[in-house]
């Protein structure tokens, strides 16, 4: 549904006036929630005709918008996903029951038994069990690289991985959960342009862009495949609702759909209409979330009880990490881990003694969220995975909300008085 009145817009503008038209739902200045699972036909042969369209993309409906069913597709879905491919700038968008959702669907579009792939270290740990655990379970084989921004370690995974069958996907979660590692997607690109030529098949850049979301990492715009984003955390933005979205060229957008119609994994109408909704604050939010993140990491960082502080506004000046993050980054987030001197007993007593920031996984909401890696997220990587990928049993990950900033960082200072 391209919006000619719209083109030339910033993505702030159309994160709030993209995707739905008051003349579609009645004039009325919000989308409706069409909370229904099935989709009338005014007659038989139409219903033929709709099915056509829908399954061959031809007959006398071809591009029609009417829907069948809402697994297949609904009008909310459609808002949403105008919206997402707009912000992002991309061609075309789908959105999933889940982050994971959509990375599964990634997998299952486009890997089959004996292909490769390789993915950065960390890397949230339910992507690991997908690619490390369920996929070798149908065949398929991950290799993974311990520095993206390292282009002799990067290209020494490639291999790795191509000796043990085609190279499908080149996944990159950047900035990485949950110590905010950089991967450098020019790089990544780069790689996948050389291995096409070489293996006669060029594999896909798909990248994790939850961490920052749609503002502050624009991925779209440095050639990637495809942009996934696990909606629950930036976009969702109030630990109310979990959803996945990808973004990238319509003709493997369409291969996701399809994924998605087979699985069952379309998000519904409500959900869609939540998001639709938090999808127009969601620059100014993260504006305040990375302001106030800013003076907790500068907290931490001078506090004794803390060993390090991995928050992108740190990254050394003349370090390969910063010149990535300066080229590929418009802002440093508000999600990031800090490591205690000592280990889980230590992080153990802080996490109990927090009374205002909440003990939870997950990322992006409004409100301050803290957690300890090692025991939850990344609970199922094996403790030399974690390590590999710089996660300590003192590192807590810390997702930096709206509250008062003060509030935050005198929370966190009586916390560590029990470390
Ligand atoms: N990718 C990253 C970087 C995440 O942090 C998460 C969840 O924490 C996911 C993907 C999965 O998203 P969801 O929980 O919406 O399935």
């Amino acid at each position: 549904m391209p919006d000619k009145k719209h083109e030339g817009l910033r993505p702030e503008t159309l994160a709030v006036a993209h995707g739905y038209d008051p003349e579609m739902g009645m004039w009325s200045a919000k989308p409706p929630i069409f909370m229904t699972s099935t989709f009338v036909y005014p007659s038989a042969q139409y219903a033929k005709d709709v099915h056509e369209a829908f399954f061959d993309n031809s007959g006398p409906l071809k591009g029609s918008t009417h829907h069948i069913y809402a697994r297949l597709g609904h009008p909310g879905l459609d808002f949403l996903e105008t919206r997402l491919a707009a912000i992002d700038g991309a061609e075309a968008a789908a959105a999933f029951a889940s982050g994971m959702a959509a990375q599964s669907a990634i997998a299952l579009a486009f890997m089959r038994p004996g292909d490769s792939m390789i993915h950065g270290r960390p890397i949230y740990g339910g992507v690991d069990m997908l690619y490390n655990q369920t996929l070798t379970e149908f065949g398929a084989t991950a290799e993974a690289y311990l520095d993206g921004t390292d282009e002799v370690e990067v290209r020494r995974a490639a291999k790795a991985a191509m000796a043990r069958g085609p190279l499908k996907l080149i996944v990159a979660e950047t900035p990485a959960n949950p110590t905010a590692a950089i991967v450098d997607l020019e790089l990544m690109v780069r790689l996948a342009d050389e291995i096409g030529a070489e293996q006669g098949h060029r594999p896909l850049v798909v990248v994790d862009n939850t961490f920052l979301g749609p503002f502050a990492q624009r991925p779209i715009e440095l050639g990637v495949d495809l942009n996934m984003t696990s909606l629950t955390k930036y976009c969702g933005g109030h630990s109310d609702l979990l959803a996945g979205g990808v973004t990238g060229r319509a003709e493997l957008i369409e291969k996701l759909r399809y994924q998605r119609v087979v699985w069952g994994s379309h998000l519904d109408p409500f959900t869609s209409w939540l998001l639709l909704r938090s999808i127009e604050s969601v620059a100014v939010r993260m504006e305040r979330a990375m302001q106030n993140a800013q003076k907790v990491a500068e907290f931490l960082v001078s506090h004794p009880k803390v060993a390090g502080v991995t928050y992108l506004g740190f990254l050394k000046e003349g370090t390969r990490q910063r010149e990535v993050f300066n080229r590929q980054c418009k802002a440093a987030g508000s999600t990031f881990s800090f490591h205690l001197h000592g280990g889980e007993a230590e992080a153990f007593r802080m996490l109990d003694g927090i009374k205002l920031i909440k003990l939870a996984v997950s990322l992006g909401g409004s409100e301050t969220l803290i957690c300890h890696s090692a025991s939850t997220t990344h609970y199922a990587v094996t403790p030399e995975k974690r390590l590999e990928g710089g996660i300590t049993d003192g590192t807590m990950r810390l997702s930096v909300g709206l509250e008062h900033v003060d509030d935050l960082i005198a929370d966190l200072a009586q916390a560590l008085e029990a470390v």
